[in-house]
């Protein structure tokens, strides 16, 4: 059986629509377009192509989008500075700190200068303890995104088996507490987990956020299984690679995500989402 593919580039253009809809609307109703403003520090090559992106996507939805570049040199007492003031400002609905920050700036005490409320990639403190209880808040915007692939093709996790693979805060965490408040059974797995091709082949959902190119092998995948790979990785051929072997897995899975155009896509649309949502909730709007 060969799978159906899960179209992030159809499905972000979705989220997008939606999205450029609810600020048309946002707009009539406060006479403002919600704002975006991302931070970058340095010049990390592929970071400038994502903020670009990220302030084309803004502007394209109809929002104010704005990127704030700093110098690479720039102190933590200045850039904690500089996303207080931003914090402040009553024009600013969300603001995203793009990682990872030069080495000499930690990025945990930064993220937190963010409040809770503008906090649009869900990774401060006080997002990411929202989430693990269940309540209300801003959701980081890739495993966001794939819940909202899920929903797209019409798999409820309830009662599922899912095993995510990898931990990180940014994507195997947050993933993994999405899919258990949707009732999955989450399985998360790592680097130092034994036996992970077993622990693999039970799964009716399976999320690879490793950042390994083709570790998830496609004998491991349940027949059946729907198969979301967050890994974005560089090969020799200077072609992106996923996290899952995607041939052989797609010839047992019911649904997979190619890389790219995949989990990719949702990012960004996902990001514009929680900036409306941001900006609503800041103008007293039950979302
Ligand atoms: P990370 O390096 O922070 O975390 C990787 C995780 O994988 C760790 O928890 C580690 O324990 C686990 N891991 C490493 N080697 C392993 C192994 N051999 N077996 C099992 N687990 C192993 O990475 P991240 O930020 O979570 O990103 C993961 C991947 O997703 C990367 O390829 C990244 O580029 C990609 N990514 C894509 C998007 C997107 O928009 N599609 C967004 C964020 C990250």
């Amino acid at each position: 059986m060969a799978a159906q593919i899960i179209d992030g580039k159809k499905i972000s253009k979705q989220v997008r629509a939606e999205v450029q809809a609810g600020v048309a609307a946002f707009k009539a109703r406060h006479g403002r377009a919600p704002g975006l403003h991302v931070v970058l520090v340095g010049e990390d090559a592929a970071s400038q192509v994502y903020v670009r992106n990220k302030e084309k996507a803004s502007l394209e939805v109809g929002m104010l989008g704005a990127a704030h570049r700093l110098p690479a040199d720039t102190s933590e007492a200045k850039l904690l500075e500089f996303v207080s003031e931003l914090d402040a400002r009553a024009d600013v609905d969300g603001i995203l700190v793009q990682l990872p920050l030069p080495k000499h700036l930690e990025s945990d005490p930064v993220i937190d200068r963010i409040s809770a409320a503008k906090d649009v990639d869900g990774l401060t403190e006080a997002n990411a303890g929202k989430l693990a209880l269940g309540r209300p808040g801003l959701r980081p915007c890739t495993p966001y995104g794939c819940m909202r692939l899920l929903e797209a093709i019409g798999c409820d996790p309830k009662g599922l088996r899912a095993v995510v693979v990898g931990r990180s805060n940014l994507v195997g965490k947050p993933i993994a507490q999405l899919l258990l408040q949707r009732h999955a059974t989450v399985t998360l797995a790592h680097s130092r987990t034994r036996a992970l091709d077993e622990i693999v082949r039970e799964a009716d959902i399976v999320v690879a956020a490793v950042g390994v190119a083709e570790l998830v092998k496609g004998d491991w995948i349940r027949p059946g299984a729907v198969v979301l790979d967050v890994g974005i990785n560089r090969g020799a051929d200077g072609k992106l690679h996923g996290d899952v072997d995607y041939a052989p897995a797609a010839e047992r899975a019911a649904w997979i995500t190619p890389v790219p155009g995949g989990v990719g896509p949702m990012t960004i649309a996902m990001l514009l989402g929680n900036t409306l949502e941001a900006a609503r909730r800041r103008e007293g709007e039950v979302v």
